[in-house]
């Protein structure tokens, strides 16, 4: 009777190992890859993979779950992960007006590419699986996917256009407005105060160089330069010329030679524009604090937000100002 009873269990517990385990896992998987809509032609995305020089077809929402994964850390909280895809549905048809109007030279057949320099990062279904592992990966996939089908079709616009929504990793404290970085204004794109930067951890960075690195890699000869000279206030081999209206470096002297905040950022993998140096022996240290050009969405202010309870429209709102979200 006992041995009967146990069987019976035994061959229940079977049957759902055997069948409905794997039948909820395929469901699930099945759910990953199907169209989150209904999608009519005009909401494909013709994608450049670039690093297989392939051009693929894309439902517009699944692209888009594509970039919140590529470009967001999924760990993120779940009002922060909606507005990044806010922000990436917008690019995205921004990208796809302005290519079938006028093709873009880098890739005349594709509307983006997945070269983040570019256009925007992206990275294919189950990328999150082999990054964080199988049940971790299936888990952030299904709530990168719920960020998106809880934003479905919704967009930024500024007088009735579609806007610009650039974003980057961490301000520091205070984004930067369009101007101070590219020369010209952008009514949504004005500095905004982000305090919730200063708690990331990628709020601070370093990197070191030998002087000769240094000289290598700009063209100056501060090696032949005593340490004194290199360190402000008394030293003048390195002097900040400008700042933006919100502290970032606009130009620096070195040497005999003068750069952009952002030129210089570029040629030293810099991470921000906002960032002071020390000199110790032959060694230069530059410390950077945030993290990106800091121009609208702040990530992690955007995830600061979320954690103190405000949703994603409190989040676009604060990023771009003037801005409205509607349904596209
Ligand atoms: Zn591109």
């Amino acid at each position: 009777m006992v041995l009967r009873k146990f069987l019976g269990v035994a061959l229940i517990l079977l049957f759902a190992l055997v069948i409905i385990l794997p039948s909820l896992i395929i469901q699930g998987l099945g759910r990953l890859r199907s169209p989150v809509e209904v999608e009519t032609q005009e909401r494909v995305v013709r994608l450049l993979d670039h690093t297989r020089g392939e051009v693929i077809a894309l439902p517009l929402e699944t692209y888009v779950a594509g970039v919140v994964a590529g470009e967001m850390p999924a760990e993120f909280e779940m009002e922060a992960l909606k507005a990044q895809a806010v922000a990436a549905r917008t690019y995205t048809l921004k990208k796809i007006e302005e290519a079938r109007a006028k093709p873009d030279p880098k890739h005349p057949q594709a509307d983006l590419c997945t070269d983040p320099t570019h256009c925007q990062a992206w990275v294919p279904q189950g990328a999150l699986r082999q990054r964080y592992g199988f049940w971790q990966g299936l888990r952030y996939e299904r709530k990168i996917l719920q960020a998106v089908d809880a934003t479905q079709g919704l967009v930024l616009t500024y007088q009735g256009e579609l806007i610009i929504p650039v974003y980057h990793s961490n301000s520091g404290g205070r984004t930067e407005s369009a101007e101070a970085v590219w020369g010209y204004d952008i009514p949504y794109l004005r500095s905004v105060l982000s305090p919730w930067d200063r708690e990331s951890p990628r709020f601070r960075n370093t990197v070191t160089f030998t002087l000769a690195e240094l000289d290598q890699k700009l063209g100056v000869n501060l090696s032949a330069v005593p340490a004194a000279a290199l360190t402000p206030p008394r030293g003048q081999a390195i002097k900040v010329e400008e700042y933006t209206p919100t502290g970032r470096v606009k130009t620096i002297r070195i040497g005999d030679k003068t750069f952009k905040g952002t030129e210089l950022r570029q040629l030293l993998g810099l991470s921000s524009t906002d960032f002071t140096w020390q000199v110790e022996g032959d060694r230069i240290t530059f410390i950077s604090v945030g993290n990106g050009h800091g121009v609208g969405l702040s990530q992690y202010g955007a995830n600061g937000m979320a954690k103190e309870g405000k949703n994603f429209l409190d989040i676009l709102y604060h990023y771009y100002r003037g801005v409205k979200v509607e349904k596209r």
